[in-house]
């Protein structure tokens, strides 16, 4: 099947109002142009000098979600034309994406980590560190960030029961959240949660973005 096609069935299933990151990471540029042209312009990419290589080889109305953990000092590159970094996991990495997002002029839209998976191998913040970070003086001062929600990633695990365990949880983190520092920001309304093996529980516990990669481009050759 083609990717318009894979692109086509996945869009027929996902609710309206779920929004599908497709997940372009170690694809080329001919291939995600394929996605391009089939309509489709919101992607995901989860290393920052992959990013940096392919988004000036494609159309500028690609809207570039950052899905992977982003250190630092890379930040600089990505500012100038991210939508969003959907993987902000230390007060750290927020006051640079503040910084950087200062000197080219763009709030950046965020999406805070959380670490729900039972695998210690996944980065994300705690309920208690993302607390911090949101009472934070260097997030108090950051106008230049713009939280939107939060997002995390489950065990990589056949085990239903436990995927909805772990999304549910991260809708619990998000209403948590919500209630005590969102209340009255209809900004704050993201819920990144599934992929390619998971996109169903995770729609069903209440995700509004979905990252799908395989699905909708095949196997990865590293
Ligand atoms: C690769 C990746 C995905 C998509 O994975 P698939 O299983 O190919 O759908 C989603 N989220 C993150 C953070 C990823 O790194």
């Amino acid at each position: 099947m083609s990717i318009a096609q894979n692109l086509e069935h996945l869009l027929q299933e996902i609710p309206e109002e779920v929004k599908l990151v497709a997940v372009t990471k170690t694809h080329p540029p001919e291939t995600i142009l394929e996605a391009y042209h089939a309509g489709h312009r919101l992607m995901g990419e989860n290393k920052a000098q992959e990013l940096m290589r392919k988004q000036p080889l494609l159309p500028g109305d690609i809207q570039w979600h950052f899905i992977g953990h982003l250190q630092s000092n890379k930040v600089k590159y990505l500012a100038p034309f991210v939508a969003m970094i959907e993987s902000v996991d230390s007060l750290k990495l927020l006051k640079e994406i503040n910084k950087q997002g200062r000197k080219v002029e763009r709030k950046i839209d965020c999406l805070l980590q959380f670490h729900i998976a039972e695998e210690d191998t996944k980065f994300g913040l705690n309920m208690d560190e993302a607390r911090e970070l949101l009472q934070s003086v260097v997030y108090k001062n950051a106008s230049f960030v713009r939280i939107r929600g939060v997002m995390g990633m489950a065990t990589f695990t056949e085990d239903k029961e436990q995927l909805r365990r772990e999304f549910r949880q991260l809708k619990g983190f998000f209403d948590l959240l919500k209630k005590d520092f969102f209340e009255n920001d209809d900004a704050f309304s993201e819920i990144s949660m599934g992929m390619s093996g998971d996109y169903r529980e995770a729609i069903e516990e209440g995700a509004t973005l979905v990252r799908i990669g395989s699905l909708i481009f095949g196997e990865r050759y590293y």
